[in-house]
C-alpha cells in the first residue's frame, strides 16, 4: 500500500529534520535587504554563538559542507604553506584534495579506517617542523564512525605558531565541542547532519589567531571570503543572496536548541548510540571504529552476510535507509545515524530492521535481543529524566 510507506532516513547527512521546522521554511520569501531580514539575520548569528559555544561570529554560505571547508583552506593559506593533515577516511582524504588543490603542501598522518589519531603524532610533526601553519582534522570522521581527540590536539596546537582547523559537520550539536574552551581556532559545520536541517547550508567562524592569520592569507577567493561577509555583517547584512528559506529553518532550529540546552540535547544523543552499541553487542556483531562518536554506530558487518543485498533490500522494501561504507569499506561496514530528529523511539525501529534484516540475509540474531538491550538503557534514562 504505496500510501503507507513511510521513509525512515538513518543516514549519516541528510537527516530528518522535524515537522514544525519544515513547515517554518514554506512561508513566502522575504527579500534578503528588508529591515525585517535583517533582524532575523541578527537573531541567528547570535544564537549560532550558543552552538559554536563561542564569542566569535559565525559566517555561513549557500553550500553542502564542502563549502565551508574550502573557505577555511582560502582564507588561512597562501601557496606552498605546510599543513598537517589527518586522514583516516573520506572526510580527511577531503581535507588533503582541497590542500592541493589550493598548491598547499600537506604533511599526511595517514591513519587506519577505524582508528582515531594519537595526539603525540601531531605534537611530533610540530616539534620537529617549525613552520607547520596548521592542522587540519575532523571532529568525527563519519565515513567511519571514529571520534578524533579535538581537545587534547587543540592543546598541543595553542602553543605553537599554527592553527587547528576543525570539520565539525558530523559533530557540533551532538556531542560537546567548545571552540572558545578548548581554543580551537577553526570550526566548521553544515546544515544537513548534526544540526538537523535540510541540505544546503555551511559555517564557518574563527578565532582570533585564524583571524591573524587570515589577513596574510594569498591564495585567490571570491564567494568565499570571509572578509567580504565580515564587511556585510557590520551592515547587517550578508554580501550575497543567502539561502532565505533554510536560514528561517536554521532560525527555528536554533531555538529549539536553545530551549532544550546543549548539555540535554548532548546526552540525548549519547543515549541513542549507547543504546545502539548495546544492542550491537547483544546481537554478537562488532562495532567498527575504536573510539566511536556519538553521531553514528558503525557496525562491523558479518563475514558472508551481502550487506548491499540487505540494505537495498531494506531501503526498497521497507522503507528504512541505512548507509553501508565507502571506498574499501564498501560491503564490510553498515552506519546508522543518530544524528537530526531522532527519538528514542526511532531507535527502537533501526534495531527492528537491522534484526529483521540481518535474519532474512542469512545471519541468524534471536529477534528482539538488540532491541531489548537497548530498551534498558533507554529505560534507565527516561527514569533519571522524567521520574
Ligand atoms: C558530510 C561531511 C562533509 C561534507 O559533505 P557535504 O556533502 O559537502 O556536506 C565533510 N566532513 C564530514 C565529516 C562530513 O560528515
Amino acid at each position: 500500500m504505496e500510501f503507507l510507506n513511510k521513509r525512515y532516513l538513518f543516514t549519516p547527512g541528510p537527516v530528518p529534520v522535524a515537522e514544525d521546522v519544515l513547515l517554518s521554511m514554506a512561508q513566502p520569501i522575504t527579500h534578503h535587504r528588508l529591515p525585517e531580514f535583517s533582524e532575523i539575520l541578527k537573531e541567528i548569528r547570535e544564537d549560532l554563538k550558543y552552538l559554536f559555544q563561542t564569542k566569535k561570529e559565525i559566517y555561513f554560505f549557500a553550500s553542502s559542507g564542502t563549502g565551508a571547508m574550502e573557505s577555511a583552506i582560502v582564507n588561512l593559506f597562501s601557496p606552498q604553506d605546510k599543513v598537517i593533515i589527518v586522514v583516516g577516511g573520506k572526510f580527511g582524504q577531503r581535507w588533503l584534495e582541497l590542500s592541493q588543490t589550493y598548491n598547499l603542501d600537506p604533511i599526511v598522518i595517514e591513519v587506519p579506517w577505524g582508528k582515531a589519531v594519537k595526539p603525540e603524532e601531531v605534537e611530533k610533526i610540530l616539534k620537529t617542523k617549525k613552520d607547520i601553519k596548521g592542522v587540519l582534522i575532523q571532529a568525527c570522521e563519519t565515513s567511519t564512525g571514529v571520534k578524533h581527540p579535538i581537545k587534547e590536539i587543540a592543546e598541543i596546537v595553542k602553543d605553537t605558531p599554527a592553527v587547528i582547523v576543525v570539520d565539525a559537520i558530523s559533530a557540533l550539536g551532538v556531542y560537546d565541542l567548545p571552540m572558545d574552551k578548548w581554543g580551537l581556532d577553526v570550526v566548521i559545520t553544515g546544515s544537513q547532519k548534526a544540526l538537523s536541517l535540510p541540505p544546503g547550508l555551511s559555517f564557518i567562524a574563527f578565532s582570533d589567531k585564524a583571524q591573524d592569520m587570515a589577513k596574510k592569507s594569498r591564495l585567490p577567493k571570491y564567494y568565499f571570503d570571509l572578509q567580504r561577509e565580515k564587511k556585510a555583517y557590520e551592515k547587517n547584512t550578508t554580501a550575497f543572496t543567502p539561502a532565505v528559506s533554510l536560514l528561517i529553518g536554521l532560525r527555528k532550529m536554533l531555538k529549539r536548541i536553545k530551549e532544550i540546552g546543549l548539555e540535554k540535547l548532548f546526552k540525548h544523543y549519547q543515549i541513542l548510540s549507547l543504546a545502539c552499541r548495546k544492542a550491537v553487542s547483544a546481537l554478537n556483531l562488532e562495532i567498527f571504529p575504536e573510539v566511536p562518536s556519538e553521531s553514528l554506530t558503525v557496525i562491523k558487518t558479518p563475514n558472508g552476510l551481502n550487506t548491499g543485498e540487505l540494505l537495498k533490500f531494506l531501503r526498497s522494501k521497507l522503507g528504512v535507509v541505512f548507509a553501508g561504507g565507502q571506498d574499501h569499506l564498501k560491503g564490510k561496514i553498515l552506519r546508522i545515524t543518530h544524528m537530526g530528529n531522532q527519538s528514542l523511539f526511532d531507535l527502537l525501529i533501526a534495531l527492528s530492521a537491522l534484526e529483521m534484516g540481518l535474519n532474512l540475509f542469512g545471519y541468524k540474531v534471536p529477534l528482539g535481543k538488540g532491541i531489548k538491550s537497548a530498551e534498558e538503557v533507554i529505560l534507565n534514562y527516561i527514569k533519571e529524566e522524567y521520574l
